[in-house]
């Protein structure tokens, strides 16, 4: 699994600066598309092979910040419950200040590693920087300029150093998905449809409030693992208390699942946080399944408007399947697994370079690359560079020159003459040796 990292320091020490360098290179593998709206605070950062997500705290919500009298907000220890890993950031031209004293106290008590990170030290002398930092207890500090990128690769090897290198996993031979979206829409009862039908083959033991559960279960002879992010399950034992909504648990739900299954309340508008999650989706490329729930409450009304919504605020998955359906009365739920099963194989297929090349050939038949200037981009051929998502990668030369729109008009091309359902698909370029 992908470990977090959660970003915590007082105003102003460069946690935002920090976010937008670690989350940069991976923010432009998904061009801006109509209707996506970035969450700033959750994404997705890599050093070398290794993936990890990345969480600002900044801005989550005010905090008192008089001296002693600091307080870190509710959002923000709640983050640190429940991240991997803690990267504190300190200002190095300011030394250790009263609230980065409170900060270290509870990080402290907190089990999460924790690095410490001198910023704004550009130019300076490492060693002498992180020296006086050494007083907050919390280990060896590492000296960095995030406005300069300087020692943010550094800091980010020590971080996830704490984790092993995950193992090429053993490929899933079956559907694993995520139930996912905001509070009251019906994730429990839509979760305890699916699992009151079927035979239930196993439950894991329940893990720490912090995690989802997985379910496996069998439907007509195939197999699925139902990743609960509602925590239905355990919820009957915890009092029935609702639990918060946490974004990195749906965050790494999401990101362990192939196939998210968002589901929004058609009795309610399209929200931000709606939006949100489904950004959250399309950026890791997963798969996906609408199911608009409630179905049979909502008004003639409530339908138009929700669908009007959707058409407005979601446009950017419009890959995706949408199902109507009611939990509470199990209607629709059969269908919803045809989806899943369509949109599962189609984030798994697999094809064979010749094909895709074929393809290539075409969409350059219907439409070339424009020039650009005196020059035309050459796209040569293509393989599949991954699956869930499916990247293809398109070699050639010039391709610094291709716009935006071709990418996408390649991206639709394949799709479409692939019948991939369910999916999203990347493409990407690279220079022909
Ligand atoms: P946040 O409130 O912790 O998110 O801090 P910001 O990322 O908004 O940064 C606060 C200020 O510090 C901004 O004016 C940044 O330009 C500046 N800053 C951030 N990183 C660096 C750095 O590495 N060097 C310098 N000199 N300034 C920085
Ligand atoms: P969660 O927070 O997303 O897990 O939502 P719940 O499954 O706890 O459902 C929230 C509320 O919506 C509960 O009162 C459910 O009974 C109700 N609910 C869920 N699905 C449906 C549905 O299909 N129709 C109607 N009318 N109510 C539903």
């Amino acid at each position: 699994m992908k470990p977090t990292v959660v970003l915590v320091g007082r105003p102003n020490v460069g946690k935002s600066t920090l976010f937008n360098r670690l989350t940069k290179t991976r923010d432009a593998l998904v061009a801006d598309l109509p209707g996506l709206t970035r969450d700033r605070h959750y994404g997705h950062g890599r050093v070398g092979s290794r993936p990890y997500l990345v969480v600002d705290t900044g801005g989550f919500e005010p905090v008192v910040d008089e001296g002693i009298m600091f307080e870190m907000a509710r959002q923000t220890l709640q983050a640190i419950d429940e991240a991997d890993a803690v990267v504190f950031i300190v200002d190095g031209r300011v030394g250790i200040t009263p609230q980065d004293k409170i900060i270290a106290n509870r990080l402290r008590q907190s089990d999460r590693p924790v690095c410490v990170a001198v910023n704004k030290v550009e130019g300076m002398n490492e060693n002498v920087v992180t020296a006086d930092f050494h007083e907050l207890g919390l280990g060896e500090p590492v000296a960095i300029s995030a406005a300069h990128g300087e020692g943010v690769r550094h800091l980010i090897n020590d971080v996830l150093a704490h984790f092993p290198e995950a193992e090429e996993e053993p490929e899933d031979k079956h559907p694993k998905f995520a139930v996912v979206g905001r509070p009251n829409v019906g994730k429990s009862t839509l979760v305890n449809a699916i699992l009151g039908e079927e035979r239930v083959i196993a439950f894991d033991a329940p893990g720490t409030t912090r995690d989802s559960i997985y379910i496996g279960f069998e439907r007509n002879g195939h197999n699925y693992t139902i990743i609960d992010t509602a925590g239905v399950r355990r919820r009957s034992k915890v009092d029935d208390a609702i639990e918060k909504f946490s974004v990195i648990k749906t965050m790494k739900a999401i990101e362990d699942a192939n196939v998210a299954v968002l589901v929004l309340d058609a009795t309610q508008d399209v929200s931000d946080q709606d939006a949100r999650v489904a950004g959250f989706v399309l950026e890791t490329g997963r798969a996906l399944v609408v199911a608009i729930n409630k179905w049979e409450v909502a008004t003639e009304e409530q339908r138009d408007r929700i669908k009007r919504e959707i058409a407005r605020k979601l446009a950017f998955l419009d890959f995706a399947k949408f199902h109507y359906i009611s939990a509470l009365q199990g209607k629709g739920v059969g269908d919803l697994f045809a989806s899943i099963d369509q949109a599962y194989a189609a984030a798994m297929i697999k094809i064979p370079t010749p094909k895709l090349t074929r393809v290539l050939q075409l969409a350059l038949e219907r439409q070339q690359p424009p020039l650009s200037g005196r020059i035309r981009p050459k796209l040569r051929y293509a393989h599949q560079g991954g699956s869930n998502p499916p990247v293809v990668v398109v070699h050639g030369n010039a391709l610094e020159n291709v716009p935006a729109s071709y990418w996408r008009y390649l991206e639709h091309t394949f799709m479409k003459l692939f019948k991939l359902q369910g999916t999203p698909l990347r493409v990407q370029f690279k220079k022909s040796e």
